[in-house]
């Protein structure tokens, strides 16, 4: 297994010079680690992956593979595996030629081959489908041998494209559990690209969020969760969304969304203008709420309920998660925003973190916990 640096790397693509699709993109990949590229269609995560791959050139900057720039080095000597969203096997092969295919190409003796297609396919259960043709199989068994051919290589580190996104739901969720236990048995270093975040959450050690203006963030995926560097990371990441409206801070410091005062310890210096930032499952029903809306609509799921709330000064409604049973539409509600858990972003979209409470008091108005 090996490490992975990218220093400075974009891509332009020819007659669109003056249009970087990705620009100095810098970070490592450690040796064994899992980092997920997450970001919106188009933003360039298949165009990075094909880059570190070597199936398309880099513009500018500087990729290497455990210390060695790979710039010049051809795709098939990299040493990497690609698995791709299409599975891309040949049908007209059985699941075992399938597998065996770059083992045959590099000219490994038969008997060993036998024995690695059997390995892969017993760690992958599916050494009763050896025999089969990739038309006989589900979509599920077919992303299978995808990963099987990648395994039975033996790469220095795995490459996945949006792997699972062609399968339903509940397959999907199969396997990205899958994927996590190899990684495990692997101590395989892997870089894995989706739209999904759910994927990106569960698999990740790390999650990179590519934006229109290349990387936004990098960072555990808790990391990213509790603390979103920027207004386009904390609507990415978490589901459902985040609620992000505009917010005022008057001169007193409080921090205003509508007609509500929020508890936010405003740090020195903060602009008047914000926006204010609070997951659908921090706002929790409240009887002396400070936030007072009227129920639009509520969508119940089973284990949890959506209920959307219109607030008076609000362009959009608020969406809040309850667990417990749900208010009915039209019912006027109140609800309070977990104490700690408000993001504020300034005008250009960047994290303000809360200021420290100067005094007990302060707290308190603050509606903060008091500090020991
Ligand atoms: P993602 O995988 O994040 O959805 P891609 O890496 O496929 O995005 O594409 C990134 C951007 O690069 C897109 O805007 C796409 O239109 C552009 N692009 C991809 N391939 C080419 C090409 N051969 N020529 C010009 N533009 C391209
Ligand atoms: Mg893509």
């Amino acid at each position: 297994m090996a490490s992975i640096a990218l220093q400075g790397v974009g891509k332009t693509y020819p007659g669109k010079e003056a249009h970087y699709i990705l620009r100095d993109v810098g970070f490592t990949i450690g040796d064994g680690e899992f980092v997920v590229l997450v970001g919106p269609s188009g933003c360039g995560k298949s165009t990075l992956l094909r880059m570190i791959a070597g199936l398309e050139e880099i513009s500018a900057g500087e990729i290497s593979i455990a210390g060695q720039c790979v710039n010049q080095t051809p795709p098939a000597r990299r040493g990497l595996a690609m698995v791709f969203q299409s599975y891309a096997l040949y049908a007209h092969m059985t699941v075992f030629d399938n597998i065996a295919f770059g083992l045959k190409l590099a000219r490994v003796p038969k008997a060993e081959i036998k024995a690695s297609v059997q390995a892969v396919a017993k760690m992958l259960q599916m050494e009763h489908l050896l025999e089969r043709r990739p038309p006989q199989l589900s979509g599920g068994q077919r992303q299978r041998v995808a990963i099987g051919r990648a395994i039975v290589r033996k790469p220095r580190a795995f490459l996945f494209d949006e792997p699972l996104s062609n399968l339903d739901a509940a397959l999907r969720a199969d396997m990205r559990v899958e994927i996590a236990r190899l990684h495990r048995q692997l101590g395989a270093t892997m870089v894995y690209v989706t739209h999904d975040q759910v994927e990106a959450m569960t698999l990740a050690d790390r999650i990179v969020v590519l934006g229109p203006a290349g990387v936004q963030q990098i960072g555990a995926p808790m990391h990213l969760y509790d603390r979103p560097a920027n207004v386009f990371v904390a609507g990415f990441i978490g589901s459902p969304k985040m609620n992000l409206a505009p917010g005022t801070l008057d001169p007193a410091g409080r921090l205003w969304l509508g007609n509500a005062a929020l508890a936010w310890q405003a740090p020195a210096g903060a602009p008047a203008q914000l926006t204010i930032g609070i997951r659908p499952e921090h706002l929790q029903p409240d009887p002396d709420g400070v936030i007072d809306g009227q129920v639009l609509l509520v969508e119940r799921l089973g284990a949890e309920s959506y209920v959307h709330l219109a607030v008076a000064g609000l362009d959009k409604p608020l969406m809040v998660v309850v667990q417990d049973l749900p208010p009915a539409a039209g019912a006027r509600w109140r609800v309070s925003p977990v104490i700690g858990r408000l993001h504020v972003f300034d005008q250009d979209g960047r994290r303000i973190e809360a200021g420290a409470p100067a005094t007990n008091a302060a707290a308190d108005a603050a509606g903060l916990p008091e500090v020991a």
